[in-house]
């Protein structure tokens, strides 16, 4: 089938189009009359619907030719599906169980079908609603820790390692969005910004105007751009991520592309903090919500700490990449200077996460895609107090790099501000 060949499959398309698929039939069961079709896309970008049978039930996503949130006044390229199916398969390999399983990919009408994740809900609804999630934190570092560790110089060969570069660097359509909404635009006038007006009007002013911010985000951007040090999920929130009581499965990979470990797990910790700052927006009673608060800056630190602690098991287990030559660390004192150099590899993946972070955390307060941590505080005088508040630490974080060696400062940094 070649890109002719796409079409949106509304309803009544997309049910004759699983009738014929015999594996997707059987599994949903019955007669595909009977099948239930639900949008429930809730995305910037795609639909997604979930469909029942009298078996059981599937999640069909398939990517438009524009962005959603914008209309076809913004086309972009259906290859996105073809890398999020990569990006998936390769996860569902190195980090198994943590990803919806995949039933069926149609490259030309940019169309995946999943496990469909019942009775999880999105963690960032949960987090909103004040819950807890105890099995969060080891399985967003496993993810982490094993999707990094083995896509980078520090696990595979050289020719392995460029040849992943190759495979996703066709995702530029992808990597442009965020190159522009993320590390360009809420620095700037542009169309597409917003912010709780009038109140964080100054805020926004200053951010057009302080050059020394221009500067950290645009070395950020180049970062962004020129590291191709592992795959990355690319758009790791809290939004592309489902959630149990007792389990946790990472989605939506289509911004997947080889670039910086440090946006990945600068995009968690982001979004941890500004579910902590748009916590007291939705509290009811004063101090109603302090447990989960707590629990979040808990989550903030633990996430840094279990991620590396995972990493580094990894490296000292095997590394089998071409980066740091077993030849070069001979005898004890090599094993010394190599360990020694694993720690400085962190600390300056450390840097670089919160970077990262503060620059995810700006993007969703003054542009184009705001989250509902924020946007769910009805009352635009509370929300600003959060969003400032959120905004504030991450300028601190962003210009006085020096001032966050470690994960207790970043959280003792937004504890002051509550
Ligand atoms: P987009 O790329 O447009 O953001 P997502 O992949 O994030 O699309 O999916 C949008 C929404 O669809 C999710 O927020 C979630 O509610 C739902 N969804 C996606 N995948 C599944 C799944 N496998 N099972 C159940 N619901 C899903
Ligand atoms: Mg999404
Ligand atoms: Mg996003
Ligand atoms: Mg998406």
């Amino acid at each position: 089938q070649g890109q002719g060949d796409y079409r949106i499959l509304h309803e009544a398309a997309l049910r004759d189009y699983l009738a014929g698929v015999a594996d997707l039939a059987a599994t949903l069961g019955g007669e595909p009359a009977s099948w239930s079709i639900t949008e429930v896309g809730d995305g910037n970008l795609n639909l997604v619907f979930i469909v029942k049978g009298g078996r059981g039930g599937i999640a069909v996503k398939q990517a438009l030719p524009y962005v959603r949130l914008v209309g076809e006044s913004w086309p972009l390229p259906l290859s996105r599906a073809h890398y999020e199916y990569l990006a998936l398969s390769r996860q569902a390999e190195l980090a198994p169980g943590l990803v919806p399983a995949l039933l069926h990919h149609n490259e030309a009408l940019a169309l995946t079908v999943m496990e469909l994740l019942e009775p999880h809900i999105i963690m960032r609804k949960g987090m909103v609603a004040g819950s807890q999630y105890p099995r969060f934190v080891d399985d967003i570092t496993t993810f982490m820790a094993r999707t990094l560790f083995f896509t980078s110089d520090l696990a595979v060969s050289a020719a392995e390692k460029k040849q992943g570069i190759a495979a996703f660097a066709g995702n530029h359509a992808l990597c442009k969005i965020t190159e522009d909404l993320i590390f360009t635009d809420p620095y700037r006038v542009a169309e597409q910004n917003r912010w709780t007006a009038p109140y964080l009007d100054a805020l926004a002013a200053e951010l057009r105007e302080d050059m020394d911010l221009h500067v950290a985000i645009s070395r950020l951007k180049l970062k962004f751009m020129a590291s191709p040090e592992a795959l990355l999920h690319g758009d790791l929130h809290t939004g592309s991520i489902m959630v149990t009581g007792g389990e946790t499965r990472v989605i939506d990979p289509e911004f997947a592309f080889y670039g910086p470990m440090g946006f990945d797990v600068g995009a968690v910790l982001a979004n941890l903090l500004m579910a902590y700052f748009a916590s007291a927006g939705h509290e009811r009673t004063p101090g109603e919500r302090r447990a989960f608060e707590a629990w979040v800056l808990e989550t903030v630190e633990t996430v840094w700490n279990d991620f590396t602690r995972k990493f580094l098991e990894l490296w000292r287990a095997g590394a089998a990449g071409d980066a740091y030559p077993a030849s070069l660390f001979a005898g004890e004192t090599g094993a010394a200077r190599l360990e020694a150099e694993r720690q400085a590899y962190m600390q300056r993946l450390f840097a670089d996460t919160v970077g990262f972070a503060a620059a995810k955390t700006i993007r969703r307060i003054f542009g184009l895609a705001h989250n509902i941590d924020f946007e769910l505080i009805e009352d635009p005088r509370r929300r600003a107090i959060s969003e400032a508040r959120a905004v504030r630490l991450a300028r601190a974080m962003m210009l006085e790099v020096g001032a966050f060696p470690t994960i207790a400062d970043v959280t003792a940094a937004a504890r002051k501000l509550r």
